[in-house]
């Protein structure tokens, strides 16, 4: 009885595998997408290995299940002689000579977000331009219930998508003595989350709630916002991260308060995100670099989500992305229009002096995170996408391209969003690197992402190619956990999905 049940599952198991081979040769290497493999190989690559080394290359990669058992260098002499000791074939063979692989993108602040106010949008809109983008891992920050269940389901293979690392929201309703507050944190822990993100609170009650976080194991991400608290309270409790900025700079100030107008209201977002653009610029220089030396000391990483407040120093162009025509959903579209009750649509009698104090507000801030990196201080990189005309995975590109404007080198830029990330998730061993021992969570792309980020949004870019301007570069795989993604499947599912909510029935109320 065993013995036959065994047999029967043994072929079955060896007739999907047959199918799968069979299907690809018929139908290319795309039919196997989302599919696990027992054994990839990645021909031929250049790699970037996300510890800010310099690319390399030609390699051949084997992929194993869900890790990278081999990196081999190819001889370009016994190569040309036809004599070069390759790999043996995979069921997925991957064709990468001239094309760069970097370790899978981290977004350390994404949001899984299945609806817009209060309208639905599918999971799976979000997932696939996450995968599409090259993200492999995501750092969900305000995670509840069903975040948990798409988390576990995307783990077990049913759900396409990156990695999640599910941050329980802080604080909740009712949290106002440290004990509700330390309660609140042993419920996320026994409840399954990963972490914790911290919104906005009072010191007494974050002082319980880091304490209670540190006995619990669970790192924290804080949105340090205009509050009681500031960076100094994060370098002191010893927060995982500083979300955005606001925090640093206000720690900075010589009156300890910024100053703000006598009919300011930090709940009118209007207001908020109008004096948020003259923070910066209250900040006093010395006492600044104290803050991010304290950070840097106390490894408090910053992941500032530079694009995620792009529209305030250029609403144009946030609201023209060319993009948009076929991958912004209904939903999204209709939530990004300027709308007191949705958070971060507040683009209401937005000025032309508004936008003047936010393009000087980045270049501090910009200044500054480049301190904070020469200061030995970490930095990873999040797209808080799903709000301000960012859409999700193209927000992380941006990101990318933002870190390069902030001075950074393009190989520091990889690593803020591979291995510092990994570092930042407490994960630096399993991921974030292209190394023997580490997941198989790496990405193919056609082009060279260290000249142009741009190679890695969807669409690709425009480049010439024998005599004619051809859409070039473009993600080819997300490969998760050994799981091969193809990105331009991925890309045209998200299209069709977006498409279809269009047509008119779609709409209909
Ligand atoms: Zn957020």
């Amino acid at each position: 009885m065993f013995r036959s049940s065994f047999q029967r599952t043994l072929t079955v198991l060896l007739f999907i595998s047959f199918a799968a081979v069979a299907t690809a040769a018929q139908n290319g290497p795309a039919s196997l997408s989302g599919k696990r493999l027992k054994r990839i190989v990645v021909r031929g690559a250049n790699v970037v290995d996300g510890s800010g080394k310099p690319a390399a290359g030609p390699f051949d990669i084997v992929i194993e299940n869900d890790v990278i058992t081999q990196i081999v260098g190819i001889d370009p002499v016994a190569a040309a002689e036809g004599r070069a000791r390759r790999p043996e074939k995979g069921d997925l063979d991957i064709e990468a000579e001239g094309k760069y692989v970097l370790p899978g993108l981290i977004n350390l602040h994404g949001h899984a977000h299945d609806g817009r106010a209060g309208k639905p949008m599918p999971i799976e809109y979000v997932m696939k331009l996450w995968l599409a983008c090259g993200i492999t891992t995501v750092r969900e920050a305000w995670a509840n219930p069903k975040i948990l269940e798409y988390r576990d389901k995307i783990a077990s293979g049913t759900l396409a998508g990156p990695r999640i690392f599910a941050y329980g929201g802080f604080p909740g309703p009712n949290l106002n003595t440290a004990e509700q507050v330390r309660q609140r944190v042993r419920d996320l822990k026994a409840a399954g989350y990963d972490g914790i993100k911290l919104y906005t609170m009072d010191r007494d009650l974050m002082n319980a709630m880091m304490a209670e976080a540190k006995v619990q194991g669970m790192r924290v991400m804080h949105h340090t916002g205009v509050e009681e608290t500031n960076a100094w309270d994060d370098i002191r409790l010893g927060t995982t991260t500083i979300e955005h900025w606001y925090g640093i700079p206000d720690a900075a100030i010589i009156s300890g308060r910024q100053n703000f107008p006598s009919y300011y209201n930090y709940n009118d977002e209007v207001h908020r995100f109008r004096y948020a653009g003259r923070l910066w610029r209250e900040a006093d220089w010395e006492k600044l670099m104290k803050v991010l030396d304290g950070m840097a000391e106390a490894g408090v990483a910053w992941d500032p989500t530079l694009v995620i407040y792009e529209a305030s120093r250029d609403l144009q162009r946030a609201q023209t992305n060319p993009a948009f025509a076929e991958y912004l959903h209904p939903v999204l579209e209709e939530y990004f229009r300027p709308n007191p009750a949705n958070h971060g649509s507040y683009f209401i009698g937005w000025s032309t002096t508004d936008e003047t104090f936010w393009k000087e507000n980045y270049r501090i801030w910009m200044k500054a995170l480049y301190e904070f990196g020469k200061r030995g201080g970490v930095i990873g990189t999040g797209e808080d996408a799903g709000f301000i005309y960012q859409l999700y995975g193209f927000g992380l590109v941006r990101e990318l391209e933002l870190h390069q404007e902030a001075g950074f080198h393009p190989l520091k830029v990889v690593q803020h969003a591979t291995s510092n990330g990994a570092r930042i998730l407490g994960k630096e061993d399993s991921i974030g690197r292209i190394r023997p021992g580490y997941k198989a969570d790496l990405i193919v792309v056609n082009g060279n992402p260290l000249e142009n980020f741009k190679v890695l949004y969807p669409p690709g870019t425009a480049m010439v190619k024998d005599g004619k301007v051809v859409q070039g570069g473009g993600i080819e795989w997300t490969i998760r956990d050994g799981v091969p993604f193809h990105a331009p499947t991925l890309a045209k599912e998200v299209r069709d999905m977006v498409a279809a909510a269009k047509r008119p029935q779609a709409l209909r109320p």
